[in-house]
């Protein structure tokens, strides 16, 4: 997972990059980058860390241009290091060319192999250095050319924004796994994952980059073109399950509206006796409104969440994200002391979250505590860019309703229905739910994800 921002305008952008990227930081907070054309001459600045952390005022002065893109990265391919952070800068036959990934290429495996057989050496271990090369190799001065070619050669989850000499290039994989959309501010274009940095940078959203679509933007013009091979649309339905912000609408859904609806449908596909609701910070509140709404049951605060801890899958070993639990999130006693609790959080992945505050809940006097999940079990690894990779670590592709229950420590265990979610969605069936259904729209290629 990861956000990517671009921004195509007359004046200096460096700022506004930088409050974009801060507006995606939930995508991502292992590295992030922003690149900017300076005449003809591309100049960047990664690291390792937050935004405010990489970004200091002297870098944002260093970096003069009036067209940027910017990354923020959650490592899902390639592993936690400076030399994986993004945007990716490339010359070739003296051209420039600097570009931002989100999701995962399925294929990776096999065009690196043939790649590094015709004597290229990677200077990273993440899936977009190769779609560079590609570009690279044949850009010779039409970047739309460039792009389909690319996209001949490329399977998989793709938004890309790129940057090469006066053009900012938005692309979209034929499925759309992967959210991206357009805005504009006065004679500025934006590109965003989120439809909320437009917002927050003063502009308005004109519309989602279509799957398939290579967005144009060159002399202040936007020309769209589109990928000839067209696929059926399979939007990441876990986007607005979890990933996305609340104000970030993609595709036509809202997932502050879907979350409700998701809590809402799940209350109402059973009869319950509690006293009190308890969503799991932050990420469960949304649906825990709706369900508290739904069922009548009061809506109260168990759990406080320190404000300093960030995603708990940031730490990529399990021991890690144990201790980051605990750190995160602790039981308000004067709430939950004798109560029977419906807790509500949006998805299990590992069950770890979950183990950890029952437990927790229990020690601090909880009477019971029943876990509602506003989306359906997890069973399957998601090749296209969520941090959701082996099987063996989903809890729910190992173990039935009744057992993960009994795991975690749960008087009792209810999960959203795949009719339920599409329900709340309100719209035609336009998504991948792979990680529900285990129906990838794209066969995974290589072995490690065959294993996986
Ligand atoms: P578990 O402990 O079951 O592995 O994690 C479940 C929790 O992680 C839920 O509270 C959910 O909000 C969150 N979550 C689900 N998917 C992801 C993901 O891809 N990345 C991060 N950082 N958190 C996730
Ligand atoms: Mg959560």
């Amino acid at each position: 997972m990861c956000g990517i921002i671009g921004i195509y305008s007359k004046n200096d952008i460096s700022k506004d990059l930088y409050y974009g990227l801060y507006s995606l930081q939930h995508r991502g907070q292992e590295s992030c980058g922003m690149a900017v054309l300076n005449d003809k001459k591309i100049d960047y600045h990664r690291g390792m860390g937050l935004v405010p952390d990489v970004f200091k005022e002297a870098d944002l002065e260093n970096l003069k241009g009036s067209i940027g893109i910017g990354h923020v990265r959650y490592s899902t391919a390639g592993g936690s290091h400076i030399s994986n952070c993004q945007p990716l800068v490339g010359v070739c036959r003296g051209r420039q060319l600097s570009l931002a990934h989100n999701g995962n290429l399925t294929n990776y495996d096999a065009l690196r192999d043939t790649l590094e057989e015709d004597g290229l050496m990677f200077q990273t271990s993440i899936d977009s250095e190769i779609i560079l090369y590609l570009l690279a190799r044949s850009y010779k001065g039409d970047i739309v050319e460039s792009v389909k070619n690319t996209m001949d050669h490329i399977k998989g989850a793709y938004s890309l924004v790129i940057m090469s000499e006066g053009e900012l290039v938005a692309v979209r994989d034929p499925h759309g796994f992967r959210p991206l959309v357009l805005g504009k501010k006065d004679n500025e274009y934006i590109l965003s994952s989120e439809s909320s940095s437009i917002n927050i940078l003063g502009g308005e959203v004109i519309r989602d980059i279509e799957p398939g679509e290579i967005l144009v933007i060159k002399d202040g013009k936007l020309y769209s073109h589109n990928y000839p091979k067209k696929e059926n649309k399979t939007t990441c339905i876990f986007e607005h399950i979890y990933f996305a912000r609340n104000d970030a609408t993609m595709d036509g859904l809202n997932p502050y509206e879907f979350r409700v609806r998701c809590g809402e449908i799940l209350a109402k596909e059973e009869e319950i006796k509690a006293d009190i609701v308890v969503p799991v910070p932050d990420s469960g509140w949304t649906g825990a409104l709706g369900y508290a709404k739904e069922s009548g049951i009061p809506l109260m605060e168990g759990l406080v969440k320190n404000r300093y801890v960030g995603r708990t899958f940031i730490k990529p070993t399990q021991n890690e994200r144990e201790i980051g639990v605990k750190i995160k999130l602790s039981p308000l006693k004067e709430v939950v002391k004798g109560k029977s609790i419906v807790l509500i959080d949006d998805s299990i992945v590992r069950g770890t979250t979950s183990r950890k505050l029952i437990d927790s809940l229990r020690a601090a006097g909880a009477k019971e505590v029943h876990l509602r999940v506003t989306s359906p079990p997890v069973k399957y690894p998601c090749y296209f860019g969520i941090d959701t990779p082996r099987r063996s670590q989903l809890i729910a592709s190992n173990h039935s309703v009744k057992e993960i229950g009994e795991i975690i420590g749960a008087d009792s265990l209810k999960f959203l229905s795949i009719e339920g979610m599409l329900k709340a969605s309100q719209m035609e069936n336009h998504f991948c739910m792979a990680c529900f259904n285990g129906e990838y729209p794209v066969k995974p290629e290589s072995e490690e994800i065959k294993n996986g």
